[in-house]
C-alpha cells in the first residue's frame, strides 16, 4: 500500500506552552514525525512561546532532546532532524505581565496559515486570545487551538466560550479532544458509514448493548492535587467518552463535514436522559501493589472526588430506545485498555441444539492498545463430531493488517495539528456541544454534592468497586473483562 502524505500548505504554529510536558511529550514530537513523513511543506515553522528565557538555540536543543526520547528510534533520521530543528524559533513571553508579544509579532507571517496552539493552564486562555488580537498578530484566517479541560461546568464553559467568541469565529476556534484523533475512533465512522453491512442494525432493536471503557493502570501520581478538583466524571467522561458515545450513537451525517456532523454529535448529547443515582457507581482507589491510595496521592485525605466511575446512560430517540449504554474509566485498574464493545442480541430463534446465551455478536473497537477492530461471530466448530458452535474472532489489527503503513500511524495528536493545518473542524468539539456536555453532567455532580455522597474503596490492580459489576448484573449483563 503507497502512503499519501500530503503536503499542507505553509503554515507558522505557535506553542504557547512549549516548555510544558504536553508539548513537549506530544507536540514536538509529533510535529517532528510529521515532517519526517513528508507532510510539513519546506517553509513551515514552528515557534515556542513560553515563560522561560531561553534563546532560539536553546530551545532547539530541548527540542532536539525530547525528540529523541519520543520518538521511535527508526525514524529518527539525522538529515531530516537537522531540517526540522532549523524551523522552530522561540519567543520569551509572559501572557499575564504582558512581555514577548512584540518579539512574537516580529516573527508570525501574515501570508501563512497562522495557528496558534494554547497549550498552558485555562485561565490564560482568555488573555491569549485578547493578545494575539490586540497586538495584531493573529490575522483573519488565524486559528487557536485550546487545550482540555473546556470549563469545569457549564457556567465556566459559557463563560470560556463567550471570552473566545470575543476575539475569534467559532470557525478559527479548534478545541481539541485527542479521543477524536485516533484511528480507530475515524474509523467507528469509516465502518458505520462507509457498509451496508452494520447500519441496518444499528438499533435497539438488534444492538443489546453498548459498553465503553477507558481503563488506566497508572494512578494520579504527580497530578493529585489538580485531578481531585476534577474526578473521572469531568476529567474522561464529559468529553473523550461523551465523545465516543455520539460517534457510536449519532444519526448518519448528510455529509463528511465538520459541521454536519458536529450537528448530529449535539443531537445525541442533547438526548441523552438525567442519569438516576441508581446508575452511577463511583471509586477510589486504595493503596496496593506499591503504589498509595488515592486519597494520599490526592494529598487530601477527605477526599470525596472519584478516580473510578461507572453510569449507565440512555438516549431517549427512536434508534436507542430500550438499549443501554455502559460506561466506565478509572485509574489504577488491571490493564491499561480502551474499547468499545456493542453486543447485539442473540438471533430469535435457534435451530442449533446448543446453550442460549452465548450467541450475541460482538463488534469491539479496540482504541489503544494495538487499536483495531474486531468482530466476534459465531462458527461450527471445526472436525467431526455434529453441529457445534464455536465463537472465534474476526480480527483486524490495523498494524498487521495495513503493514508497515499501519504501524506507523500518526499519533491523534500529530493528525489533529494538521487538521488545523488544513482548516478542518470535522474532529474539533464545537462550542454548543461542549455546553451540552457540561449541561448534561452538571446535575449529577449537584446531585453527589446535595447528598455528601461518598465514592467506594476499591483495590489497586482491581476492575473497580464491586457495585460497578452490580450495576450490569442487575441487568442481567457483564462487564468485559478488562485486559491487554
Ligand atoms: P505544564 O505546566 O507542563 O506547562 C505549562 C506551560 O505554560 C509552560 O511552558 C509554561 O512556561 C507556560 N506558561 C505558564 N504560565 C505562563 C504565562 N503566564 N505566560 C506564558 N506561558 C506560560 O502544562 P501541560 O501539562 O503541558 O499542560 C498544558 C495544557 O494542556 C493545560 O491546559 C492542560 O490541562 C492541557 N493538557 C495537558 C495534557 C498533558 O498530558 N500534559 C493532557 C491533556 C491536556
Amino acid at each position: 500500500m503507497v502512503s499519501r502524505v500530503i503536503p499542507v500548505d505553509p503554515f507558522d504554529l505557535v506553542i504557547f506552552g512549549a516548555t510544558g510536558d504536553l508539548a513537549q511529550r506530544k507536540i514536538l514530537p509529533g510535529l517532528f514525525r510529521r515532517h519526517v513523513a513528508g507532510q510539513m511543506p519546506t517553509d513551515a515553522r514552528v515557534i515556542g512561546a513560553a515563560r522561560s528565557d531561553l534563546s532560539s538555540a536553546e530551545f532547539r536543543a530541548m527540542a532536539r532532546e525530547t525528540i529523541a526520547a519520543h520518538v521511535d528510534p527508526a525514524l529518527q533520521d539525522a538529515a531530516l532532524l537537522e531540517d526540522f530543528l532549523s524551523r522552530l524559533d522561540y519567543v520569551a513571553l509572559d501572557v499575564q505581565a504582558g512581555t514577548g508579544w512584540e518579539a512574537l509579532r516580529s516573527l508570525v507571517r501574515p501570508d501563512v496559515v497562522q495557528a496558534f496552539y494554547f497549550s498552558v493552564a485555562p485561565v490564560l486562555f482568555g488573555d491569549l486570545a485578547e493578545g494575539l488580537q490586540a497586538q495584531g498578530i493573529a490575522g483573519p484566517g488565524a486559528r487557536i487551538v485550546v487545550e482540555k479541560p473546556f470549563g469545569r461546568d457549564l457556567a465556566s464553559a459559557q463563560a470560556l466560550n463567550a471570552t473566545l467568541a470575543a476575539h475569534f469565529e467559532e470557525s478559527q476556534i479548534y478545541r481539541i479532544d485527542h479521543y477524536l484523533g485516533k484511528e480507530t475512533v475515524q474509523n467507528l465512522m469509516a465502518v458505520r458509514f462507509a457498509n451496508i453491512l452494520f447500519e441496518p442494525l444499528w438499533n435497539a432493536q438488534y444492538i443489546d448493548h453498548v459498553q465503553i471503557t477507558v481503563a488506566e493502570t497508572v494512578g494520579v501520581g504527580g497530578r493529585g492535587a489538580y485531578y481531585d478538583r476534577s474526578g473521572a466524571l469531568r476529567d474522561m467522561v464529559q468529553n473523550h467518552m461523551m465523545q465516543l458515545l455520539c460517534l457510536i450513537a449519532m444519526e448518519p451525517p448528510w455529509h463528511f463535514d465538520p459541521d454536519a456532523v458536529r450537528d448530529e454529535k449535539l443531537k445525541v448529547i442533547r438526548a441523552l436522559q438525567p442519569v438516576g443515582r441508581g446508575d452511577i457507581v463511583r471509586g477510589q482507589y486504595l493503596a496496593g501493589g506499591g503504589g498509595p491510595g488515592y486519597l494520599e496521592d490526592a494529598g487530601n485525605p477527605s477526599s470525596d472526588t472519584e478516580s473510578y466511575i461507572a453510569l449507565r446512560v440512555h438516549v431517549a430517540n427512536w434508534r436507542w430506545k430500550g438499549t443501554p449504554f455502559y460506561l466506565r474509566t478509572g485509574k489504577r485498574l488491571r490493564a491499561r485498555t480502551s474499547e468499545i464493545a456493542i453486543t447485539f442480541k442473540e438471533p430469535p430463534h435457534s435451530i442449533f441444539d446448543d446453550a442460549r446465551g452465548w450467541r450475541e455478536n460482538v463488534l469491539v473497537i479496540r482504541l489503544q492498545p494495538n487499536e483495531g477492530i474486531n468482530l466476534k461471530v459465531m462458527i461450527k466448530e471445526p472436525g467431526p463430531g455434529g453441529m457445534r458452535l464455536v465463537q472465534v474472532p474476526l480480527d483486524m489489527s490495523f498494524a498487521t493488517a495495513l503493514g508497515a503503513e499501519g504501524a506507523d500511524m500518526p499519533d491523534a495528536y500529530e493528525r489533529l495539528i494538521m487538521d488545523v493545518i488544513r482548516g478542518n473542524q470535522t474532529l474539533f468539539m464545537r462550542g454548543d456541544e461542549v455546553e451540552a456536555a457540561w449541561a448534561w453532567t452538571d446535575p449529577i455532580i449537584a446531585g453527589w454534592q446535595a447528598r455528601g455522597d461518598r465514592p467506594q474503596p476499591y483495590d489497586a490492580g482491581s476492575s473497580g468497586p464491586e457495585d460497578a459489576l452490580m450495576l450490569m448484573h442487575r441487568d442481567g449483563r457483564r462487564w468485559r473483562e478488562i485486559r491487554e
